[in-house]
């Protein structure tokens, strides 16, 4: 059985093929700067299969060009994506709104509907629409599931999803706090679970997503009742290149005396803040190795981070009161020990100590990194969104 899976961006398509029961992964790849001129030496496709990378350097248009580009590639190397060959196609879509907290089917209303909710998205719903219209057209026969980033978090308590905002505005303009990266979230505290032995619902979880984009949730007994991102993927931790929380004043501020378009605080806020904003680079082994020279935005940008990281494991213990397991995963969360270590330091008070071996150990699998007394076990699990998304795709198919 195998399930295609499309993460669509506004300039990208990330894609793999995969078994959703075994997580064996046939083939993936990358399509790059969708719509933008070629960039000789750069290619457009990386596409690896069966232990082997093809490369495509021509344009690509647009995202449909992109996929017709990716089928060729599996074609070649022997894929064959035609109904027979595909379960499902499973479709990463960033924002549900208040419509959409399960995975899928996809008919014509449910893009309409995906569409119409890009206006609480329009970084990203636009992009998830054409990647969802050109699989649909370059796969007639084969059932599109949708599966949202958003879905996770459609059950976030009242007190925690309302912004004390004038209620009126609110209710007409859909804003409350929604989260992302939720289909993450959900699988990891899932393995999590799996790991230590317990029943989700029995358990109380922090998880910390630090990738490029990164988010904190809390979960209790398998449902999510707090998480730092909110209306947009914007709000909360500090990420590679948006602020994450910041006053709200600030944009109000910067129109009037910076002369700052609506247009123009959103880049600033979204692309070119963050890591990137106070120390030039958002790549945290970037920022690392600026560190390790002495340069001081690097530090003063890493010790934001990690400050405001802090501040909401501490909001979360509270909120939760008990807690049975802190897990870091995605990039950052699972590469860095730095960050683990520090996020957590001096917490013995609290029952939450990192034990150094087991912190920086290389291994790849889910483990712990506290040490084996500890009272709240803390762990680094990878991540899957790709197998998360194509066993939802599959079930909802199956
Ligand atoms: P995305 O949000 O794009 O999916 P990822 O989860 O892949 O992001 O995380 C990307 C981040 O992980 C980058 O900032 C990268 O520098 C960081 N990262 C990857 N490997 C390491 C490592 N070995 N040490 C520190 N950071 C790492």
């Amino acid at each position: 059985m195998q399930v295609l899976v499309i993460n669509s961006g506004s300039s990208s398509i990330k894609y793999q093929l995969l078994d959703p029961i075994s997580g064996t992964v046939a083939a993936s790849g990358l399509v790059s700067r969708i719509g933008e001129p070629v960039d000789p030496g750069a290619p457009t496709v990386e596409h690896h299969s069966d232990g082997g990378t093809v490369e495509y350097d021509g344009a690509i248009p647009d995202h449909a060009a992109g996929l017709r580009v990716v089928f060729d590639l599996f074609a070649r190397s022997g894929h064959d994506l035609t109904r027979e060959g595909l379960y499902a196609v499973g479709h990463r879509v960033v924002h549900g709104g208040e419509i959409f907290y399960r995975p899928t089917l996809i008919t014509d209303a449910v893009v309409k509907s995906i569409d119409e909710l890009s206006s609480l998205a329009p970084l990203h719903n636009p992009a998830n629409v054409v990647g969802i219209e050109s699989a649909r057209r370059l796969l007639p026969g084969v059932p599109q599931v949708a599966v949202f980033d958003t879905a996770f978090f459609h059950g976030l308590p009242d007190a925690a999803k309302t912004y004390a905002i004038d209620a009126k505005t609110a209710v007409a303009h859909g804003i409350r706090r929604y989260g992302f990266h939720g289909t993450s979230h959900e699988y990891v505290s899932g393995r999590v679970a799996e790991v230590l032995g317990a029943d989700p619902a029995q358990l109380n979880q922090i998880v910390l997503h630090l990738g490029n984009g990164a988010s904190a949730s809390a979960i209790r007994g398998g449902k999510a009742v707090d998480t730092s991102m909110g209306l947009t993927p914007l709000e909360g931790l500090v990420m590679g290149t948006r602020s994450g929380d910041i006053d709200p004043g600030i944009i109000p501020h910067l129109m009037r005396t910076a002369g700052l378009s609506i247009e123009a605080v959103d880049e600033l806020l979204n692309r070119n803040s963050g890591l990137l904003g106070l120390s030039g680079v958002n790549d945290f082994r970037e920022l690392q190795r600026l560190i390790d020279t002495g340069d001081a935005s690097a530090r003063l940008a890493y010790d934001v981070y990690i400050h405001r990281l802090r501040r909401y494991i501490g909001a979360y213990l509270v909120e939760l009161g008990r807690v049975d397991a802190i897990t870091f995963t995605a990039g950052v969360g699972e590469n860095s020990p730095q960050v683990r270590a520090d996020a957590l330091a001096d917490l013995s008070g609290f029952g939450i100590v990192v034990n150094p071996d087991r912190n920086t150990a290389k291994d790849r699998a889910a483990r712990f990194i506290s040490p084996s007394d500890a009272r709240i076990p803390v762990l680094v699990v990878p991540t899957n969104e790709e197998l998360a998304i194509a066993r939802a795709a599959a079930a909802i198919v199956g």
